[in-house]
């Protein structure tokens, strides 16, 4: 059997979204021989399903809300698949316009997009798509974050937030579970555009990890804009096949909920994207909240979807540098030097 192909670098960072574009950029300025590797296309999240992309689409749901007025003057509507047109030329357009791509060439980072996911097959290599190899010293993980994947029955009649701005239509109803940012960003672009949103939070408020008062305009102003907003729904406890699509049945305090809609978003928060990368081949152990416990020698992981990665215990210190850790005298130092 041929041996596959492999490549030598001091650093490779795996992931192009802005973490990953930022830390490859670094470490080529700071003279590694430098490789930025990515499953899908350069821009991760941000340029694909997130801000850019929801923008956009807020842009567009902006302007028919305005347009609700035009029956005094006239008629204007809005596409949906010209909408959609519209958000695909923007984020191409965002991508191929990234004046960081052009710094990356710049600097010398052997960019490889699109080459499908990257596993570590020891703790000094990783193989992509066609059996590729490439060897480093250290490398940087910055794989971001996937949707939070509830464990409950009938799960899988339901849709994350990206799914949602795939759809070719907008549909004539939707349930959206989760009230933080994503949640409500995906409620009120769908009203706009005419579906009947109901949001759904378990806790007793949306945005929770809003200030107060924040949330009680904003949530104000979601109903306002005709959405149905329920507070304290009590635990979900299942999807099921319904009259409009799919059911969602909840243990509210006051019994049995269930809600009706012709789809189900879910956007209940983020897990990191460390599945495919085979991390116990580098000796990795994933710690479930770096925050709370330390995670296991060698390697030192954290979880909120940027990750360090290097060998040994003292290039394990280096890797907690780059996450911008470090005593305060560390820190203190860092800053005179930077000065
Ligand atoms: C709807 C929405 C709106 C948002 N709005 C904002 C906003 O207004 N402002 C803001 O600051 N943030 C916003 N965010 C959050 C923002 O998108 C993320 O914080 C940001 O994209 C995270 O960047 P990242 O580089 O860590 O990861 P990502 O952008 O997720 O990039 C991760 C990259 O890793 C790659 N990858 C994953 N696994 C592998 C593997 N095994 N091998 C190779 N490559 C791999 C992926 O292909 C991807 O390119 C929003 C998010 C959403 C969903």
């Amino acid at each position: 059997m041929a041996t596959p192909a492999s490549d030598s670098f001091d650093v490779v960072v795996i992931g192009a979204g802005p973490a990953g574009v930022i830390a490859a950029l670094r470490a080529a300025r700071l003279g590694a021989r430098t490789a930025l590797l990515s499953r899908d296309k350069f821009g991760g999240m941000a340029a694909g399903d997130g801000p850019v992309p929801v923008r956009t689409l807020a842009h567009a749901a902006r302007l028919v809300r305005e347009a609700r007025q035009m029956p005094r003057y006239g008629d204007a509507s809005v596409s949906y698949p010209a909408l959609l047109d519209r958000v695909r030329d923007v984020t191409g357009e965002v991508r191929r316009q990234s004046l960081l791509r052009a710094d990356l060439e710049q600097a010398g980072v052997s960019v490889r997009e699109q080459v499908g996911p990257a596993r570590f097959i020891d703790e000094a290599t990783v193989e992509h798509d066609g059996g590729h190899r490439l060897t480093a010293g250290r490398f940087v993980l910055c794989t971001g974050g996937a949707p939070r994947r509830l464990p409950l029955p009938g799960i899988e009649l339901t849709v994350p937030h990206s799914a949602a701005w795939a759809m070719t239509s907008p549909p004539a109803s939707m349930l959206v579970l989760g009230t933080r940012a994503t949640g409500v960003q995906v409620a009120s672009i769908f009203a706009a555009l005419g579906t009947r949103v109901t949001l759904v939070d378990v806790g007793p408020r949306i945005l929770h990890t809003e200030d107060h008062a924040v949330a009680v305009a904003v949530h104000a102003g979601l109903e306002a804009a005709g959405i149905e907003v329920v507070v304290d729904s009590g635990p979900v406890e299942r999807f099921d096949k319904g009259p409009e699509g799919v059911r969602m049945t909840c243990r509210s305090p006051a019994g049995p909920l269930t809600l009706d809609a012709a789809v189900a978003v879910v956007a209940a928060g983020w897990v990191a994207d460390t599945h495919s990368l085979a991390l116990d081949q580098a000796g990795v152990e994933l710690a479930v909240s770096p925050r709370r416990r330390p995670p296991p020698a060698p390697a030192r992981l954290g979880l909120s979807g940027t990750l360090g990665l290097s060998r040994g215990s003292r290039r394990s210190r280096r890797s907690r540098r780059c996450r911008g850790s470090g005593s305060p005298a560390v820190r203190r130092r860092r800053a005179a030097r930077r000065r």
